[in-house]
């Protein structure tokens, strides 16, 4: 097979080529976009990870292509309907990084708890607690949306802080929530009893815009809001009035919108510009904490990630395919 690997590391490349010696192999530092693909033209498979756009341009430049293979959970910057109808397969790398993406969620939550960048930041000058005030975890209740794999993982770490948990799912896991001891409730209840939500949902065209000002206006004031799933999913421009208000207590943002336009000396429409200045905003305030889509990155994780590609390509091959997504249908 042709493979083009696209997004790697020098350590990525020589994983690959050990794992495919009889492949012709094709790596890319950069992602895969309308600009290089031309370059790529002839191969039959690709690995890319969440920064290449798979959009129906890029599948049509790519006349001979057979499998996409993702090297992550979310696959909502491949277009599945152009890749359905070029029967081509599309595979994600379902779980990986369940327990990473959680802890991260979670290091984004006692930080903002604890407020530990102010407190970092304060040591560099001076050794006082004053101002630096936080809240316990234990007691307070975590809304969960969505309970796959890394919702389970944050429901159990919550319940290690001995949180209260609520949970909203479109379907719901009943022997998971009474294993773990939550209660599934209506996304209306979730909001308005929640002290922190955390968001572990795809992004698809339900879920774009999921919290929006009339969701904000529902929840307590000083709700704190995690978002480790995709920025998309939040009304960036809901919830920067609402953060400096202080409806919403904090934030704990690893996904913005538009994020891969940030810090681009390229020009973007109104619309745009708009979201990547209250991104900006958003970086600079106290009770926001931002990292760059980082919650699935550690060793661990990387490793399951590219053991798990392996077995997406070889799997094809094969003719026995795993990890298959298709566009979603709701059921
Ligand atoms: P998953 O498929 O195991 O779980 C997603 C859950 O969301 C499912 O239970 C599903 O029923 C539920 N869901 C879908 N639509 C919903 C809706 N409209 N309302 C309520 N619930 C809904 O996925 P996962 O492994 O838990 O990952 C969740 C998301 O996290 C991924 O789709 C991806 O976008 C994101 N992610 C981010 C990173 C990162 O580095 N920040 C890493 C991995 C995954």
């Amino acid at each position: 097979m042709k493979i083009g690997f696209f997004g790697v590391e020098e350590q990525q490349k020589e994983y690959f080529k050990i794992a495919f010696p009889k492949d012709k192999l094709y790596f890319c530092s950069d992602k895969l976009c309308i600009k290089n693909v031309t370059k790529f033209k002839n191969v039959d498979s690709i690995s890319i990870f969440i920064n290449s756009p798979v959009t129906e341009s890029v599948i049509n430049k790519l006349q001979n292509l057979k499998l996409i293979t993702t090297r992550s959970t979310g696959f909502d910057h491949i277009d599945l309907n152009a890749a359905e109808k070029r029967k081509i397969t599309v595979c994600n790398v379902p779980v990986y990084g369940e327990n990473t993406v959680a802890e991260h969620a979670f290091a984004l939550i006692s930080c903002l708890s604890r407020r530990i960048p102010e407190a970092l930041e304060r040591t560099k000058k001076s050794f006082s607690p004053d101002g630096l005030r936080g809240f316990d975890l234990k007691d307070k209740t975590l809304g969960v949306i969505g309970t796959g794999n890394i919702g389970k993982n944050a429901i159990q770490i919550g319940k290690g802080f001995n949180m209260k948990v609520l949970a909203f799912d479109i379907y719901k896991d009943q022997k998971f929530a009474k294993q773990a001891n939550f209660k599934y409730v209506t996304l209306e209840e979730l909001l308005k009893k929640s002290d922190i939500i955390t968001l572990h949902i795809p992004l698809n065209k339900h879920t774009f815009h999921l919290i929006d000002k009339k969701k904000i206006s529902l929840m307590k004031r000083g709700t704190v809001l995690i978002n480790t799933s995709r920025g998309p999913v939040i009304d960036t421009l809901a919830i920067l009035p609402a953060l400096k208000s202080g409806k919403l207590g904090g934030a704990g943002l690893d996904v913005l919108e538009e994020e891969a336009k940030l810090f681009r000396k390229v020009k973007f429409d109104q619309k745009t510009n708009k979201i990547l200045k209250a991104n900006l905003e958003l970086i600079k305030m106290s009770n926001v904490l931002v990292t760059p889509h980082n919650a699935f990155n550690t060793k661990e994780a990387v490793r399951r990630i590219m053991e798990t590609t392996v077995k997406n390509i070889n799997g094809f091959k094969k003719g026995r395919k795993i990890n298959v997504v298709k566009p979603f249908k709701k059921k």
